[in-house]
């Protein structure tokens, strides 16, 4: 999951940054509105977290103009305290969640992984498909309940294929939700962590959830219930 994190407060976004990357995010950070927008319009996000008071643009204008561009990733607001109008108008103008500082980090990730699933139509935090769970909260792949151990790369690119199932998913999306801006992003290796998967899955279960479309992408299909 790639997320965007906009605050200006540097070591607040520093800490905020370490703490999404341990939970397993791609961050892009931005110090202020306009690198913001830049990204938002550039790069394809799973979800933003946006403090509304920065430098530049302020918080609710970039939320505004990235939803008059059709860009509809959920983003979760960070907002002071006492500030309730801030949040209102954050919510009106394409908010989607908010977070009044100073709050717990363990917060924060579950709001934001609520937001990623709801947005991709999953209410509980463990997807099934099949035999298969996915447990977004603690990051673990079980299979008929016995865990499928996974690196943590294996486990991303699972992660975005079991939230967008039955859908043709490209390399190059892959690729872009999993590495990070600077990366040096080689779209090879994500076939790599593909054929991982597979003779996982397939050794474990003999299972094949992840079907290949020459010249197009892979596609998650939920094994058959009734095997
Ligand atoms: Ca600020």
């Amino acid at each position: 999951m790639r997320a965007l994190l906009v605050e200006d407060e540097e070591l607040l976004r520093l800490q905020l940054a370490d703490s999404l990357r341990t939970a397993g995010y791609t961050v892009d950070e931005a110090p202020d509105g306009r690198e913001a927008l830049y990204l938002g319009r550039e790069y394809s996000y799973d979800v933003g977290v946006m403090d509304l008071g920065l430098p530049e643009i302020d918080g609710i204008q970039v939320i505004q103009t990235l939803r008059d561009e059709d860009k509809h990733f959920p983003i979760l607001i960070l907002t002071a305290r006492g500030h309730w109008q801030e949040r209102v108008a954050g919510l009106e103008a394409g908010g989607d969640d908010y977070l009044v500082k100073p709050f717990h980090t363990e917060e924060l990730l579950a709001r934001l992984n609520a937001l990623v699933r709801r947005s991709a139509g999953f209410s509980s935090p463990t997807i099934k498909a099949g035999s298969i769970a996915l447990d977004t909260s603690a990051q673990r792949v079980t299979v008929d309940g016995a865990e499928l151990e996974l690196t943590s790369f294996e486990y991303k690119v699972l992660e975005y294929l079991m939230l967008h199932p039955d859908q043709v998913v490209s390399k190059t999306v892959l690729t872009e939700h999993i590495y990070e801006q600077d990366c040096d992003r080689d779209s090879n290796v994500i076939e790599v962590f593909i054929g991982r998967l597979r003779r996982k899955f397939e050794t474990v279960a003999q299972l094949k959830p992840i079907e290949t479309l020459r010249g197009r992408g892979y596609r998650f299909v939920a094994p058959d219930e009734s095997r």
